[in-house]
């Protein structure tokens, strides 16, 4: 049975990403930062363990590993999609702003992957949740832009690093995912994208599977856009 561990996994795209690897026959550490919800979620779903913990902070980080390690040994699989998205204006954002989205999206990848690969002793699979906001942006989004552009160079080191221990690291970079209710979406909504629809949690849970699967670890340092085509749109205003 693979041991995975997602961050992130109360809600949206992390609780999807959680369901799946559990019906795929996995052990799954769901962690969170909402230990309410994460208590909740986790008890619906057989083969997993809920782990509260900030993922912002190393202490944190390094017990929950700790903890894993004394429970399983070894891990398998693990998807760095903890992260906020907090867009406010360029004059108003404070130190303590960039340095709490900075930690949370982007620290927090590299300190959950450096302990991870300790316990990957069979080689092994990680994910880092991106964004394409690491490539294109609206106004007014600095820091979470700068922390999944982040993500993005970082995946490709840890990939060149972690080789030696046969190790793939990719990133997924979602355009729309909608985690709320999908009933609520407009037409229009709908209609901006290639793929006629607004992405689904699903859509990013079953490329999690497929990245981490291993007669696919020839795909490795690279990054999947999940957008439904969005960014493959040419804007003129005609
Ligand atoms: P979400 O807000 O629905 O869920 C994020 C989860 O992360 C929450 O349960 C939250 O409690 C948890 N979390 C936040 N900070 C944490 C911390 N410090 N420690 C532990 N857990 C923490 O978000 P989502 O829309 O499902 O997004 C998941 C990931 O996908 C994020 O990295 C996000 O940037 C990325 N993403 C989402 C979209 C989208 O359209 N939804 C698009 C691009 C990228």
């Amino acid at each position: 049975m693979k041991t995975v561990i997602v961050t992130g996994a109360a809600n949206g795209i992390g609780l999807a990403i959680a369901k799946a690897y559990v019906n795929d026959g996995a052990f799954v550490y769901m962690v969170d930062i909402n230990e309410k919800r994460l208590n909740e979620e986790a008890g619906k779903l057989e083969q997993t363990e809920a782990i509260t913990a900030d993922v912002s902070n190393y202490e944190q980080v390094k017990n929950l590993f700790a903890h894993v390690k004394d429970k399983s040994g070894t891990i398998d699989i693990l998807i760095n999609n903890a992260g906020i998205s907090k867009f406010k204006s360029i004059w108003e954002v404070t130190v303590e702003d960039w340095e709490g989205i900075l930690h949370t999206n982007l620290s927090s990848v590299f300190y959950c992957s450096r302990e991870a690969a300790l316990l990957m002793d069979q080689g092994g699979a990680i994910v880092n949740l991106c964004s394409t906001r690491a490539h294109m942006s609206e106004p007014n989004t600095e820091g979470y832009a700068a922390t999944k552009g982040g993500i993005f160079a970082l995946t490709h080191s840890l990939a060149v690093t972690l080789s030696e221990k046969e190790i793939t690291v990719n990133a997924i970079s979602p355009g729309w995912i909608h985690t709320g209710n999908y009933e609520e979406l407009r037409k229009i909504d709908h209609d901006q994208h290639l793929s006629n629809r607004v992405g689904k949690p699903e859509d990013i849970a079953r490329a999690c599977l497929f990245l981490t699967d291993e007669s696919n670890n020839f795909i490795n340092g690279e990054n999947l856009v999940i957008d439904g085509g969005m960014t493959r749109k040419m804007i003129y205003e005609h």
